[in-house]
């Protein structure tokens, strides 16, 4: 009987000598499986603590070399003792009940004692499985999970992603840094520095405090232009920083909206108001008036839907600087943005409706409606005398709206087909072009510029002073936002 276990044992000792014989340890955290160094103290498995905390982001260094060592966290300051079973966790003492080791320069500690003092202290929940020697680190346990650092053609999208919406603030400190603090939040820092791109940011650093995570980026560039978003599926903070001194290369399409791929919320520019009338018709009517009532039938038609939210810059007679129409459509976090106009040319048999995105004016009839559109923007910029060419090369290449290109390409497109539907029995077809609006740059999403009709036009002018006709213009654009809608969220 005995002989046969012993014959039996050989056998199991040839065919798994490895499981005898262990050598290491998996740890399973977020980023992979790993493996550090086991061994055995007494008979008791103990692992190299020196690898763990390496894999962690953390440092055990050495008081006294070879006698007491200490491993600093972000909270604690643990202290050992070689070949003591005695440890310090801040001041309080704890006893492992079997000692600690030093192997090949390595700090050893007993797994099953040790792992859950180290869990306690840790913000990751850390477990010790004796049966298939694994530690497992469960970082579902962070409310700051990651971060993901993407550059795109006109700036830098910095993506922080949280386990449950939080409130969040961004400020700006001394040597080009963007700091993200979240109260009440705890970071997987070792998750986070990993992301650490030295070709995209000079810096990482990620501090857990009490009370907050704080994640600061340094950035390569100086910081000009943000928006931040919070976005669900999966949960993150967005922030856009945006590169103006990028110039425009129309190729680059990105094919991202937003910065997610929800349309939910369109942003609706009611040209000129209050002293900046826009162009006066014949019969003198006012820009102004008629693209706040097409404006407000827009509204009211998608508010009565609810498929999209609205955000109006203006929804009274009222004056909007550039930078505030830019800056209500970027803070809003729109997904779209439509600016209505109506047209004016100093030829009175000129008419039709037509749609423009932004990009450099391929022909002088689109140049001419961009300046016509620019030129109460520009007044605030320069005298209004100095309006010329060289001043639109200037804003081009200021130009943000290179990435979002394409989709606004796209979206014109839609919008055109809609108005082609409903109009053209009205007035005259004109084909999508592209202009450099000012109003359309600096907007950090998809969007075009609709003039309606033109007001210098007998006809059009009558147009643009019927009801229906304007109910007509905000059907069109709304029925090309669902197909633009419909499209991009399908991708
Ligand atoms: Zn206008």
């Amino acid at each position: 009987m005995k002989t046969i276990t012993l014959i039996f044992t050989a056998a199991i000792i040839l065919l798994f000598p490895i499981n005898l014989f262990p050598t290491d340890v998996t740890v399973q955290l977020a980023g992979g499986i790993e493996k550090i160094d086991y061994d055995r103290i007494d008979g008791i498995d103990a692992f190299s603590l020196s690898q763990l905390a390496a894999l962690l982001g953390e440092r055990i260094s050495w008081e006294t070399v070879g006698i007491s060592a200490v491993m600093q966290t972000d909270r604690h300051r643990i202290r050992f003792f070689v070949n003591s079973p005695y440890i310090s966790i801040d001041d309080t003492v704890k006893n492992l009940t079997f000692p600690t080791a030093l192997i090949k320069g390595n700090l050893f500690v007993p797994a099953e004692t040790f792992t859950p003092l180290f869990d306690q202290i840790r913000q990751e929940r850390i477990t010790w499985d004796k049966e298939r020697r694994i530690i497992r680190i469960d970082s579902e346990y962070f409310t700051i999970t990651d971060l993901a650092l993407s550059t795109k053609a006109n700036g830098l999208l910095i993506e922080l992603f949280i386990s449950e919406p939080k409130e969040y603030e961004i400020y700006e400190s001394e040597g080009n840094w963007l700091n993200i603090t979240i109260p009440d939040a705890t970071v997987n820092r070792r998750q986070i520095l990993a992301r650490k791109n030295k070709k995209i940011i000079r810096d990482l650093n990620v501090f857990q405090f009490e009370a907050s995570a704080q994640i600061s980026l340094r950035l390569r560039r100086p910081i000009e232009k943000y928006s931040s978003r919070f976005t669900p599926n999966p949960g993150r903070i967005q922030i856009s920083l945006l590169d103006t001194t990028v110039t425009i290369s129309p190729q680059n399409g990105v094919g991202k909206i937003g910065p997610d791929n929800k349309i939910d919320r369109i942003v609706i520019d009611a040209g000129h108001g209050g002293k900046d009338y826009g162009a006066i018709g014949l019969k003198k009517t006012k820009e102004k008036k008629i693209v706040l009532d097409i404006s407000k039938r827009l509204a009211k038609l998608i508010r009565k839907e609810k498929l999209l939210e609205v955000v109006m810059t203006r929804d009274k007679d009222k004056y909007i600087s550039l930078e505030e129409r830019t800056r209500i459509a970027n803070e809003s976090k729109g997904d779209v943005y439509v600016s209505i106009h109506a047209n004016a040319s100093l030829k009175r048999n000129i008419r039709g409706f037509q749609v423009f995105f932004l990009a450099a004016a391929k022909n002088d009839d689109a140049r001419a409606a961009a300046q016509l559109e620019n030129a109460p923007f520009l007044a605030e910029i320069n005298s209004p005398d100095d309006f010329n060419s060289d001043n639109l090369s200037l804003i081009l290449s200021d130009m943000i709206q290179n990435e979002f290109q394409e989709e606004s390409a796209d979206l014109a497109s839609m919008v055109d087909r809609e108005f082609r539907k409903k109009l053209s029995k009205n007035t005259k077809a004109r084909a999508i072009d592209q202009a450099a609006f000012v109003v359309l740059n600096g907007v950090y999403m998809p969007s075009i510029l609709v003039e309606a009709a033109f007001l210098t036009n007998k006809d059009d002018e009558k147009l643009l002073n019927s009801k229906k006709y304007r109910q007509k213009v905000a059907e069109a654009i709304y029925a090309g936002l669902k197909r633009f809608k419909a499209k991009y969220e399908s991708k």
